[in-house]
């Protein structure tokens, strides 16, 4: 009788992880540190020990005192970073409903290889709508230039050895590509680029247009390489600093990638499965209750 209720246990688990889907875990965050790119004119990250030490008796004690601008790394521009009107949102009062959210992505390294300058086109996004299915309000899409690759060189992420901003060459998103986001609802936009306006932007268009409608974003987005094409099945959590009053943040960004939903044209669903799995406990059940345990 312990046989068949270890059976029982395991076939119920088996029963949870299908109806949870089966999930891998994506870290789609740089590290943060002082080589972490910022703009040029926010100060550095620095990270200062205050303790590193043993404190008696095999204990042992560390602290470290950090101080870096909100636009560091990966990070959240919260939309009272370029709109001040009633209603916007600040890094600590953007709805925590708003952070948890379907992704998408749209790969276009092919492009932004091609052309540093590139800015993503209203075509770009209806073309993936025409491959992935149309953008789900509610959701957040990331744009992948592969950018990701170049975050041990200045050089490589700018397109430039200066910190005069005049001299940027990176890729971004067009004002017509922007709309048609803002369009379908979605509650953020990330780039893996230093900003969502490309380098040579003088007039921060997009950061106008969206973050007045409170949109946020999310840039200098790390290596998407491992999430499935098109964001499929994936879900994003933006773990960005609750800082009171804040334009921004760094922020922790994790994919879930749910497996079921990738493969499902492969195997049995959840639903398939569930059905069975319950059709085999009901009657290890029914044995169960015939017999005295
Ligand atoms: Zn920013």
């Amino acid at each position: 009788m312990q046989m068949v209720k270890q059976i029982v246990a395991g076939l119920l688990m088996l029963c949870l992880s299908a109806a949870y889907g089966a999930q891998k875990i994506i870290d789609l965050t740089h590290p943060l540190n002082s080589a972490a790119h910022r703009w040029p004119t926010n100060k550095e990250f620095e990270l200062e020990v205050i303790a590193n030490q043993s404190s008696g008796d095999g204990k042992w004690y560390a602290s470290n005192d950090v101080s870096f601008s909100e636009h560091t790394g990966t990070h959240l521009d919260a939309p009272i970073h370029f709109a001040l009107r009633d209603g916007i949102w600040y890094s600590d009062t953007i709805p925590v409903d708003r952070l948890v959210a379907p992704l998408h992505v749209i790969e276009l390294r092919a492009k932004a290889a091609a052309n540093r300058d590139y800015l993503v086109t209203a075509d770009d996004v209806t073309d993936y709508e025409s491959a992935y299915g149309t953008i789900k309000a509610g959701s957040v899409v990331i744009f992948d230039f592969g950018w990701a690759q170049y975050w041990d060189s200045y050089e490589d992420v700018f397109g430039s050895v200066s910190t005069n901003t005049t001299t940027f060459h990176f890729p971004g998103v067009g004002i017509e590509a922007a709309r048609i986001l803002y369009d379908r609802g979605i509650y953020g936009v990330g780039v893996d680029t230093p900003s969502l306006d490309y380098g040579p932007s003088t007039d921060f268009a997009v950061h106008n247009y969206l973050l007045e409608k409170n949109v946020y974003f999310l840039e200098n987005v790390a290596d998407m390489s491992e999430l499935p094409a098109g964001g499929k099945g994936v879900t994003l959590i933006v773990g960005s600093m609750k800082i009171e009053g804040g334009t921004g943040g760094p922020a922790r960004l994790i994919a879930l990638v749910d497996t079921d939903e990738v493969n499902s044209a492969h195997h049995l669903g959840n639903n398939q499965l569930l059905i069975v799995l319950t059709a085999v406990l009901s009657i290890l059940g029914k044995y169960i209750s015939s017999d005295s345990i």
